[in-house]
Parts: structure tokens; C-alpha cells; sequence
């Protein structure tokens, strides 16, 4: 269904004022950018509409504004000098989020011209205007422009005035980022080619329900590593020792190993330790865990299973990590895995920041077939619900 939005080719850009909703959420200390990974990302989008003779207008939101005193921290001037130098071009940039001055800047842009606005979150004070999608707001700055591009993967899951909300108000359509994820995404899931399967990891079992929900039903094996396991371990009756676990969650564990009992496989050993700051390990099976033992990555006949399961398989969607995989020590599991995708040329998709994080210090991207950018946008994407920043782009 996503596949049926229009994208920013559908457009004639010529002489028209262009807003684009980008994604410049960066990490900012003492005004100094830390990674530009995401201003990098958006060139592509923004340096289509220049070349198209458009006047660029870019809006994003940067951190969170509740009170007076966040603003100066998350200002997105830093962000409009360093888009400046990589674009090498001016950007012009409003202080103001609405207002005469916005709106001259606005009216007097030339095409080729790059104005970039203040953080639309400085809305959300007092009101919540932006986080809200009033629709006022929305149609405010809607009225600035001529076609609006949602660029903004990571904020995709979000009904904001300044994606979901201008969209409505504006012919619209996707830029190049958003349109690689979603035809990545739908394009692994709607493949026809099995065995598909899923490995889940990390933290919560709470973070992860409804993407387990939505992709156990579409998978043929849905494999189990990372802290989330030991709740499902625990529901089978094991003892976890002080493994990470979700007392709340042990009945859903349980109804869904009943309901899936061929589908899902769990780990069989894993490394254990008294504390998770100790620089030693013990490697138990699973039946042999310790009250004090907590459990940190999987064992070596887990990956073993693991890998064997993954023998001959087309496709995999993989979430979450193994094992703690910060402390090099807990980083094998998540390694063995990864890797084994990686040399195996098994068509995978990885999603979710810490995952994406882990196979980008562990193992080859290249040899992946998309690494998600988006984190929470990502396992909103998998849960299988609409998403609200694609719900008023206008179809094809
Ligand atoms: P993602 O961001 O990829 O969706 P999560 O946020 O769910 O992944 O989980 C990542 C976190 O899970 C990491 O910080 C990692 O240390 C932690 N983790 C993985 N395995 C374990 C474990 N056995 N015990 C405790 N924490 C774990
Ligand atoms: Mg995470």
C-alpha cells in the first residue's frame, strides 16, 4: 500500500517552493554536531529539489522542547551552517517558527534558495502545537509552500503538524530516504521466497510484543536470543537466575510458545555472570542457571542451533541483539550471528538503533540488504500498522 504514495519525482518543482519535513534530529553538545550522519542522509532529497529549480524550505524538529530553557540547546542553527558547507550553498535560516519575518523569508525565496526553519518543536511550547498536529499550525505553515516532501523516516511513526499535519494541506509526496525504507521494508516482507526467518533480541519483551505478534505470523521460524529470551525461558519453567526478565509478560510468553511451539526457538546455553560489570564468565546451559547467575549472550550450541536453522533460509528480518554486545566480552553471540548473515548472502534486513549500531561495529554492512535507519520508526513499521506520517501523502 505504501508503494502507492507519490514520491518527490512525481512533481513538477520548477519555480515552486518546496517544504521538505527533514530529519535533522543530530546529537548537539555545546553547539558542536557529534554525528552528521542524518543532515548526509537528506542531501539527496534536498539537492533533487535544487536541481529542479525549486526553492527549498526545510523544517525539523531537533530533541524535545518542554521547557523554555531546552530551546537554546535545541536550536537547529548549527545544523543549517553544516548543511550549508555540504551543500556548499547559503542557508537561509529563520529563528522564528512562524511569524512576519518567516513569512518574508518565505515569499522573498528564490529558487535554489535554502531556507531552513527553527525547530518545529519550539511549538510545543506552551501547547503541544507541533507533537499535537494542530491543525492550525499545520495549515499555517502549509500556506508557505506550493508541494510538500516528507523526508523524516524517524519521525514517520509520529502524527506531527509538521509531517502528517502539512500533508493534509498540501500536495504531497515522499522524498528519496523514506521511499527507500518503505519499498525496502514492504519488499522483504511481501516476498514470497522461504524459509523466512526472524530473530528477535535485545532488551523487553514489552518493546517488541507487537512486532512479534505481526511477523511470527508471517515467518517460518522465529528465533529467540537477547534479554527478551529469558522471559520466554522463564515461562517454560526454567530458573534464569537474575536474568533480565518480565514477570508481567510471562503469561503472554507462554500462550504464544504454546500457540507457536514449532515456530519458536530459544536459546540452549548462555554466558553467565554474577554481576554484569565482572570481566569473567561462565558459559551453563540453560537448565544448569543459578539463582545469582545472570545471563548475558548467548552460548556457543545456541549459536550453533541458531546458524543451523539458518541454513538454506531466503530471507531475515533481524531485531535486537543477542546479547549485552557494549562489553566486548557479551559481544560474541551478536557477532556470530550477524556474521553468519553477512557471509551467507542471506537477503536481510536489519532494524532498530541498537541493532543497527551492533552491525555496524560487528560485522560487514555491505553485505546487508538494508539497514533500517529509522529505530523506533522501524518497529512501528513491523508492527504492521499505518503509519501516521504516510497516512495524508497523496496516493499515486
Ligand atoms: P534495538 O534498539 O535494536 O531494537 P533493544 O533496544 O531492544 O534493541 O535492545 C538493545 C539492548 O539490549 C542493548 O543495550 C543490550 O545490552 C541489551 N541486551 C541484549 N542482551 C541482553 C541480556 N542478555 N541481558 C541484558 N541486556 C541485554
Ligand atoms: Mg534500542
Amino acid at each position: 500500500m505504501n508503494l502507492l504514495k507519490k514520491t518527490i519525482r512525481d512533481y513538477d518543482l520548477n519555480n515552486k517552493k518546496v517544504i521538505i519535513r527533514c530529519d535533522f534530529n543530530v546529537p548537539i553538545k555545546d553547539g558542536i554536531i557529534q554525528d552528521d550522519t542524518r543532515i548526509r542522509a537528506s542531501l539527496k532529497t534536498i539537492e533533487f529539489a535544487l536541481d529542479n529549480n525549486a526553492s527549498v524550505i526545510l523544517l525539523s524538529h531537533l530533541g524535545k522542547i518542554k521547557e523554555e530553557n531546552d530551546k537554546e540547546k535545541n536550536s537547529l542553527y548549527p545544523v543549517s551552517v553544516r548543511l550549508s558547507e555540504l551543500l556548499n550553498r547559503k542557508v537561509i535560516f529563520s529563528k522564528e517558527t512562524r511569524g512576519i519575518d518567516l513569512e518574508k523569508l518565505a515569499y522573498d525565496l528564490k529558487p535554489g534558495q535554502i531556507l531552513l526553519i527553527e525547530n518545529t518543536r519550539y511549538e510545543d511550547i506552551p501547547n503541544k502545537l507541533e507533537s499535537n498536529c494542530d491543525l492550525n499550525l499545520s495549515k499555517y505553515w502549509a500556506s508557505i509552500g506550493n508541494v510538500f516532501i516528507n523526508d523524516a523516516y524517524g519521525t514517520i511513526h509520529r502524527k506531527h503538524a509538521s509531517n502528517a499535519g502539512i500533508s493534509k494541506y498540501l500536495p504531497s509526496g515522499i522524498g528519496f530516504l523514506i521511499e527507500e525504507e518503505v519499498n525496502k521494508i514492504d519488499g522483504i516482507l511481501s516476498e514470497k521466497t522461504n524459509p523466512f526467518i526472524v530473530i528477535m533480541g535485545g532488551s523487553k519483551v514489552s518493546d517488541k510484543i507487537k512486532v512479534i505478534e505481526n511477523l511470527i505470523t508471517k515467518c517460518d521460524k522465529l528465533l529467540i536470543g537477547g534479554g527478551m529470551a529469558y522471559t520466554f525461558l522463564m515461562a517454560l519453567g526454567y530458573n534464569i537466575g537474575s536474568s533480565l526478565k518480565e514477570e508481567d509478560y510471562l503469561d503472554y510468553c507462554k500462550e504464544l510458545l504454546t500457540k507457536y511451539k514449532e515456530k519458536i526457538i530459544l536459546p540452549v546455553d548462555s554466558l553467565v555472570s554474577n554481576s554484569i560489570d565482572s570481566k569473567e564468565y561462565v558459559i551453563k546451559d540453560i537448565n544448569n542457571i543459578q539463582d545469582d547467575d545472570i545471563a548475558l549472550d548467548i552460548g556457543p550450541k545456541t549459536i550453533k542451533l541458531f546458524t543451523s536453522n539458518l541454513k538454506d533460509t531466503k530471507r531475515v528480518i533481524i531485531n535486537g541483539p543477542m546479547g549485552m554486545f557494549e562489553k566486548s566480552i557479551y559481544e560474541n553471540g551478536t557477532k556470530e550471528i550477524y556474521n553468519y548473515l553477512a557471509n551467507n548472502n542471506i537477503k536481510t534486513l536489519v532494524g532498530g538503533g541498537d541493532s543497527v549500531a551492533a552491525v555496524n561495529k560487528l560485522s560487514n554492512p555491505s553485505k546487508f540488504y538494508h539497514i533500517s535507519t529509522g529505530g523506533g520508526a522501524t518497529l512501528k513499521y513491523l508492527e504492521g500498522n499505518p503509519l501516521p506520517g504516510l497516512e495524508n501523502i497523496s496516493d499515486k
